[in-house]
């Protein structure tokens, strides 16, 4: 006997019990090896106090099995209340958010039928780290994070991703001709990566021309690889243009616990009435048994479904006068699942998944010589008329003969100085650069003397930032943009 995979079910809110009611039904019927363990959040644990929607007994059943099969739930509105699903991202380290996106036409209305694509957003890093500060009374800055092993994570895994679904091409897309150390860092390991699988066709495209391609013409992509935020706006995009948002399933994927979930939400307007399409949840259960190493049994499931949807039972989501052949409820459309297992879809291309596991090793680790050669000093500064020749000179007499100088002033990235008076608008935020005279290295306690200085000639320092060459490149912009 197959053994059982213990998984965490935890039912939602809205629809939610209702489609994942449905849904392990058919993981039933189908024979799934499965030996749920059901828990209780969102609404109900948001309400009973718990901030984020999640009680002591659930997060113990969270951790213990590596698979959570989640409906969606209802985010309370107003303040105190953390996101259930960015605590268990984050918590769980769920890197990989694996988002399938497929038009089922013609039974599914869409307007790009060839569309079969997959979005491998890396989950954790970029500007969802959380780190943003305002230094100044007219400015805030978000800070954007991307790591070396966190790139080469995510970046692999869209590489096995593709191999172990037979898919040809991984398209890389980020924006590194403006963010040279950010997306240019997210680049450079996606090509170092990509040698490494010849098998894969590997090309970059930059975001802004990549997302106006997906949205005109899908059906040219196979695997997008991208950073978070890019990521997070490319699936929508493509859910919609492929006419099917409610019907998409969601991974979230870690080294030890992995979530699945429909991508569309608890729908409470049409909550309690039996009606709610289960396809996206379905879906996230296919995704699910294909994790789990029971690529026959997401077969089965993923083909009833598409056989399904060819019969023409529709739910009222996807009913259309001439596409279906009839509207039916939830359970009506479970039955019909379950009543098609064992078959294949005819016209629609049929589910094949491999059963090897995507697995991705732990990133190597980076010996890289590092020197530190300045430092950018934030300033808050509104003297003058903000004019930066003040500025520099007040800095220069604060400096007195140390070796730090002055080497570039920019303020919104803006270079101010060295160069004439800049036309642009300047804030009371100057980001200042400071370097030996002589061109050398320097040491943190250098750094400190001199940002020391600023501080004793009443100059307010609101940040620093070291600049470091690794293997004699340069780690920081050059700042000298616009
Ligand atoms: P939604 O996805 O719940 O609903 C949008 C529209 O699509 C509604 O008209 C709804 O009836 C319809 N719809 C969605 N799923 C459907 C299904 N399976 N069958 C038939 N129709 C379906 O988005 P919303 O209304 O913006 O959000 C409702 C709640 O869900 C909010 O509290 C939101 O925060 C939450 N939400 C949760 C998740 C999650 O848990 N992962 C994701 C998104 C939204």
């Amino acid at each position: 006997m197959t053994a059982r995979h213990r998984i965490t079910v935890a039912h939602g809110d809205g629809i939610g019990p209702e489609i994942m009611t449905a849904v392990l039904r058919i993981l039933e019927a189908a024979g799934a090896p499965l030996e749920p363990e059901e828990v209780v959040v969102g609404r109900a644990a948001y309400e009973a106090g718990h901030p984020t929607g999640i009680p002591p007994e659930a997060w113990e059943a969270i951790r213990r099995n590596p698979v959570l099969l989640k409906a969606p739930i209802t985010t309370p509105q107003g303040g105190g209340y953390r996101s259930l699903n960015v605590t268990i991202r984050t918590t769980l380290g769920l890197f990989a958010n694996v988002r399938p996106t497929v038009a089922y036409s013609p039974f599914v209305h869409s307007l790009h039928p060839g569309m079969d694509l997959v979005i491998v957003r890396e989950n954790e890093e970029d500007l969802y780290a959380g780190i943003e500060h305002r230094p100044t009374p007219e400015v805030v800055k978000a800070v954007k994070l991307v790591s070396r092993p966190g790139s080469e994570r995510i970046v692999r895994y869209a590489f096995e991703h593709a191999r172990a679904h037979g898919r040809r091409t991984v398209t890389c897309m980020t924006k590194d001709n403006i963010m040279k150390q950010a997306d240019g860092l997210f680049h450079r390991v996606f090509d170092e990566v990509s040698a490494e699988y010849p098998d894969v066709r590997a090309e970059h495209q930059i975001i802004d021309i990549g997302a106006a391609r997906l949205a005109a013409q899908p059906e040219r992509f196979d695997v997008i690889v991208t950073l978070n935020l890019y990521g997070d706006i490319l699936s929508d995009i493509a859910g919609q243009v492929a006419g099917s948002v409610g019907i998409s399933g969601s991974a979230n994927i870690g080294a030890t616990h992995a979530m699945f979930e429909a991508v569309h939400g608890s729908a409470p307007d049409i909550a309690g009435r039996g009606v709610a399409n289960p396809s996206g949840l379905l879906n996230a259960a296919v995704q699910m048994l294909v994790h789990l190493g029971e690529a026959p049994t997401a077969e089965r499931i993923a083909n009833a479904w598409l056989a399904t949807l060819e019969s023409g039972l529709h739910t009222a989501d996807l009913h259309r006068e001439g596409l279906s052949e009839r509207e039916v409820t939830t359970e009506e459309f479970t039955d019909a699942v379950i009543a098609r297992l064992g078959t294949e879809p005819e016209r629609l291309r049929p589910a094949r998944f491999e059963t090897r596991r995507v697995a991705v090793p732990a990133p190597a680790s980076v010996a890289e010589a590092a020197e530190t050669v300045g430092v950018d000093v934030g300033l808050r500064w509104d003297e003058a008329g903000r004019d930066p020749a003040v500025l520099v000179a007040a800095i220069a007499a604060a400096l007195g003969d140390r070796r730090l100088r002055t080497t570039l002033v920019t303020n919104r990235g803006v270079q101010v100085h060295p160069g004439t008076a800049p036309t642009a608008l300047l804030t009371d935020h100057w980001r200042c650069r400071l370097q030996p005279a002589d061109g050398g290295t320097t040491t943190a306690a250098e750094i400190l003397d001199a940002v020391g200085a600023l501080v004793a000639a009443g100059l307010a320092v609101v940040g620093t930032d070291h600049l470091h060459r690794f293997d004699g490149v340069e780690g920081f912009s050059s700042g000298a943009t616009g």
